[in-house]
């Protein structure tokens, strides 16, 4: 049998799941709901997607503009077994209702508070608690790249304390009413950032604490980590030996030419990905120091992608699909997701 997925929310996010949904063998697109008729409603077609929309007034509007339409999100709903929403922050609390109301499953997107569902999830830390869930919510891109390295390092050594500076990209590609255009904006001036809070929302026993900035570009976040390891033996080579083991975690080297965020989402072009995403955090394996037992790293995460591959996973757990290790792997498969530079 294979799960009805539907897509609510066809932005940056909700394009990508709906194009890794419709990669899986256990799973079928049942359609995408959109707000506007727009171009991106033309190629959802063209690609053999069914387009819903809000309610019967934009149904209208679908038609007028002569784009086919299969009805309003609660028919959308109707035909599936799970609804991903990927609707801007904040829109969650209402859809839930409708969702709760069908008696269907729902996943979440980290611009959503953690309340929302009761339960954060990241494939590779806590798999296992999403089984059979109704609700689940999909940490924000930052939050996944972190807990993803964290909890890799915390198995390996403990760790004791993470400090974390994120420089983020200010605005996604295509928002164009965005800036700043020549500011770092400190995002926000007071500790913490809302990235620690929210990866104690998955590993609530990690001591961590975040600082966050804007800067002015488009393509993916860098992390600069300093990590104390309760293991005071540890090496920088054996730090590198556990990442490399580590699933959706790439280790790149500035000798190689990798020696800025463009240099790494080059990288997702290079090797012809989908609209070039990156799913793996993307770690400098020559930035890894260690010095008076701290751990000093840099690493990048494209933010339009690295949550894509734990929706995926996070489906396969509400219905009891497969093992952690089994949907990690499938989708690591299904979506091209590379653990070692060739
Ligand atoms: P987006 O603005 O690119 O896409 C949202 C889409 O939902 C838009 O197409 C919008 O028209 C549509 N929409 C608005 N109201 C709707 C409604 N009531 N019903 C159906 N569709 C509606 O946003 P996004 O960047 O894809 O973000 C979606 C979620 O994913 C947010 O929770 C966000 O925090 C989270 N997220 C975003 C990123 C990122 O970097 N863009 C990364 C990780 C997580």
């Amino acid at each position: 049998m294979k799960v009805k997925v539907a897509i609510n929310g066809y932005g940056v996010i909700g394009r990508r799941v709906a194009d890794a949904v419709a990669k899986q063998d256990d799973m079928e697109l049942v359609g995408v709901c959109k707000v506007s008729p727009d171009y991106k409603a033309l190629f959802a077609l063209d690609k053999g997607y069914k387009l819903f929309t809000t309610d019967e007034k934009s149904v209208e509007k679908f038609r007028k503009m002569g784009v086919e339409v299969s009805g309003t999100v609660v028919d959308m709903v109707k035909e599936a077994d799970i609804i991903v929403d990927a609707t801007p922050g904040d829109v969650g609390p209402q859809n839930k209702e409708m969702y709760a109301k069908a008696s269907k499953k729902a996943i979440f997107q980290g611009g959503e508070e953690h309340e929302l569902t009761g339960f954060s999830f990241v494939a590779q830390c806590n798999y296992n608690q999403a089984l059979g869930r109704q609700f689940v919510r999909v940490v924000s891109c930052n939050t996944t790249g972190l807990c993803r390295v964290l909890n890799a390092l915390d198995l390996a050594f403990g760790v004791e304390k993470a400090r974390v500076v994120i420089a983020r990209r200010a605005a996604d590609p295509d928002e164009i009413s965005r800036g700043p255009i020549d500011a770092v904006v400190l995002d926000p001036v007071t500790l913490p950032s809302h990235h620690g809070p929210d990866v104690k929302t998955v590993l609530p026993h990690i001591n961590i604490t975040t600082m966050a900035l804007k800067v002015p570009t488009t393509h993916m976040h860098l992390h600069s980590l300093i990590v104390q390891l309760k293991d005071r033996t540890v090496t920088a080579e054996r730090v590198r030996d556990v990442l490399r083991r580590t699933p959706r975690i790439l280790l790149v080297n500035s000798k190689l030419g990798v020696k800025s965020t463009a240099h790494a989402y080059d990288i997702g072009r290079e090797i012809g990905r989908e609209r070039s995403d990156i799913f793996e955090n993307i770690i400098w394996e020559d930035s890894i120091t260690l010095e008076d037992y701290e751990l000093y790293l840099f690493m990048g995460v494209h933010q339009e992608a690295i949550v894509i591959p734990e929706n995926i996973d996070a489906i396969r757990a509400m219905f009891n699909l497969a093992s952690s290790e089994q949907s990690i792997e499938k989708t690591n498969a299904t979506l091209g997701i590379k653990s070692s530079m060739p």
